[in-house]
């Protein structure tokens, strides 16, 4: 019989949690998903920047402390998320691409393109040093791995299938991005 008051206490705590919780979700008024994914990476992350032009070089250990799983398999090791799956692949809003693993801008979305590729695709990047390009021979095929400049991360790959002006196609993992919507 002692144990019901307790049980009665914990239901009440956890309706009152659940209830709590919901309040400041709507009171935070999160305009998207990948708004929210952003402030959680700069909270957490202390390199994490907008603004910063200082080249980062952490040891994997360090990344892996200050990184969302996914956005670490992607940036440091050079995961790729399934097509189609991705948040970005068919997204169109208007606004900036970030590197999610350390805040370096990446692309504007007038530099977005509808790809059938199933993954975010670019024609160009923001500024030269944005993105950074190395030689990839792994599965047996000859590409162009496509990283940030200031952390060193994985992004995808560069292909030359892309439209004009450029040409290129930035075929890029949306784990691997940050979405800012411009302001109003
Ligand atoms: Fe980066």
């Amino acid at each position: 019989m002692k144990r019901i008051p307790t049980v009665y206490l914990a239901i009440s705590l956890s309706i009152s949690c659940m209830l709590t919780a919901c309040g400041q979700s709507k009171e935070k008024q999160v305009p998207t998903e990948a708004n929210a994914k952003t402030k959680t990476a700069m909270n957490k992350n202390p390199y994490y920047s907008h603004t910063s032009t200082e080249k980062l070089n952490l040891t994997d250990a360090e990344w892996k402390k200050i990184l969302p799983e996914d956005v670490y398999e992607v940036s440091r090791h050079a995961d790729t998320e399934a097509a189609f799956t991705g948040k970005y692949w068919n997204y169109t809003g208007t606004g900036t691409y970030y590197c999610a693993a350390c805040g370096n801008t990446l692309f504007r979305s007038d530099a977005k393109f509808a790809s059938s590729c199933g993954w975010p695709s670019f024609f160009e990047q923001t500024s030269k040093t944005s993105v950074v390009f190395k030689n990839d021979n792994s599965y047996g095929m000859v590409r162009v791995e496509a990283l940030c400049g200031r952390c060193g991360g994985h992004l995808g790959h560069l292909f030359d299938d892309g439209p004009e002006p450029t040409g290129k196609r930035y075929c890029m993992n949306s784990i691997a991005l940050d979405f800012e919507p411009d302001e109003k």
